[in-house]
């Protein structure tokens, strides 16, 4: 049998990359963050002065970076180029541009092959949008995240302010509906669930109890091979 591959999907802010580590870590296998590598793409056409309308010199960018993940799960790293750009692509400036560069479907094109070779031998936890339907449609167990605008507005609100950004709820609520509004509206790849993910409201759910979920799939899952 293959190793295990898991997807997990959702909009921004349902708490997949948090679950996805912890997961990662207990079941032995690689964390990859998909959205970091839009977000790499993003940060680098902020830096060059793109404009964000120009889709082909998007397109083109993305063909041309080299954008490199480099992960033992608990130190998860982002270079671009050879520029270290983990903290970076994290700023409200990357976010709130990143769904115009990842709705290009030769943006697109490019980082699905990239991802797509990155588990081809197996084992790891991949979170993005697009996971279980376009990037890994046949992982062994596939997930979708979700949870109430509010509660994603106040988890991103929370990462923010760790990373010494300050923005209000307000403006994260209406970014992040923005941002989703774009993901599950676009023509290649939207956001939607896999028809076999398992649909997990994390609203009011604790970290481990989504863990604990995830878990028990899994682990019928390989009951059932
Ligand atoms: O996961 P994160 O919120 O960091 O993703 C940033 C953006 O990257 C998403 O809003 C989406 O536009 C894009 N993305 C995507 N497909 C993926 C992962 C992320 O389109 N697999």
């Amino acid at each position: 049998m293959s190793k295990l591959n898991v997807a997990i999907d959702g909009p921004a802010g349902a708490g997949k990359s948090t679950v996805a580590k912890l997961l990662a870590d207990k079941l032995g296998l690689l964390y990859i963050d998909t959205g970091s590598m839009y977000r790499a793409l993003t940060w680098k056409a902020l830096q060059l002065n793109y404009d964000f309308n120009d889709t082909a010199a998007l397109a083109e960018l993305s063909s041309e970076v080299m954008i490199k993940l480099i992960t033992d799960n608990q130190n998860y790293r982002v270079f671009i180029d050879g520029e270290d750009v983990t903290g970076k692509i994290r700023q409200p400036e990357v976010s709130q541009r990143v769904s115009l560069v990842a709705r290009i479907p030769e943006v697109r094109k490019n980082m699905v092959r990239q991802q797509q070779s990155m588990a081809a031998s197996g084992g790891v936890v991949m979170d993005g949008r697009d996971i279980g339907t376009r990037v890994l449609p046949d992982a062994q167990a596939k997930f979708f995240l979700t949870a109430s605008i509010e509660e994603r507005a106040r988890r991103r609100q929370r990462d923010l302010k760790q990373k010494g950004y300050h923005v209000p709820l307000e403006t994260l609520m209406a970014e992040i509906s923005q941002r989703d509004y774009i993901d599950q509206n676009r023509e290649t790849d939207p956001l939607v669930p896999a028809e076999e993910a398992i649909i997990i409201d994390t609203t009011g759910l604790t970290i481990n109890q989504v863990v604990e979920q995830m878990v028990q799939h899994i682990e019928n899952v390989s009951d059932c091979k």
